[in-house]
């Protein structure tokens, strides 16, 4: 697609990425590093940055958003705990690689963002890569999923907030089947925890992972601007 020595260069540097930045830490999951290690994340990086496409950070996608480290990538979806007979909702597609990411895990995603471009485009990118089991929406994710068309379980065994928000809305909240999961970053405008949540008798009970840093989720229940 981009030439056999800029796949070779892209290989040797998701090879890296795997080696050090994910095993090298405390990425264990098997499932999850064959998901980092299947997904081309060069695919979800403009021109302008692709060449760094496996760097150890965020990079831009356009309309001031990012797509996140792979590290907090594969953090969160370790900590989601995905299992074949997941459904489950992302709020925040930003480029589509989580999505992409999750697609392989679960068996589907529900994917909501706000910019009209970054879905066409997280959508366009999944498309090429034959990935068939995700469904885009766009609007607010702090409402959580239109309830016309949840699955037929009527709620989701997962929820990942890929933007940080003051709180886990109550919408989303309502939409988590009993014993799901949501990981999410919770706090301020500019640093927040990372958390991991179980709901249990409509209550979550919640862990902080670590401290992040994220854009902001701008909604109805999430941040103003
Ligand atoms: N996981 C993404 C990836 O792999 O590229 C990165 C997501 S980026 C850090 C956060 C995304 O959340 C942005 O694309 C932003 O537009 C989106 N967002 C912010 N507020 C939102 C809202 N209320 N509803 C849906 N998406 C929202």
């Amino acid at each position: 697609m981009y030439g056999r020595q800029s796949e070779d260069k892209f290989k040797a540097a998701r090879e890296r990425m795997l080696r050090y930045d994910l095993r090298g830490r405390d990425i264990a999951d098997p499932r999850v590093l064959a998901a980092m290690a299947d997904v081309p994340r060069e695919e979800f990086i403009p021109p302008s940055h692709r060449s760094q496409a496996y760097s150890d950070g965020p990079l831009p996608i356009g309309n001031d958003q990012t797509i996140s480290q792979p590290y907090i990538v594969a953090l969160m979806t370790q900590e989601l705990r995905v299992n074949p007979e997941c459904e489950v909702l992302e709020v925040g597609t930003g480029s589509g690689y989580q999505t992409a990411i999750l697609s392989k895990l679960a068996k589907k995603v529900y994917t909501i963002e706000r910019f009209s471009d970054l879905a066409e485009s997280a959508k366009t990118v999944l498309d090429k890569l034959g990935i068939s089991n995700v469904e885009f929406y766009l609007g607010d994710g702090s409402n959580g999923w239109p309830a016309g068309r949840l699955p037929s379980s009527g709620c989701f065994d997962r929820i990942i907030i890929t933007a940080g928000v003051p709180e886990i809305s109550e919408p989303l909240v309502g939409q988590l089947a009993d014993r799901g999961l949501i990981v999410a970053p919770v706090g301020g405008r500019t640093v927040q925890r990372l958390v991991a949540c179980e709901k249990k008798t409509d209550k979550l009970i919640s862990r902080t992972i670590c401290d992040v840093r994220f854009v902001r989720l701008i909604g109805e229940h999430g941040f103003q601007q």
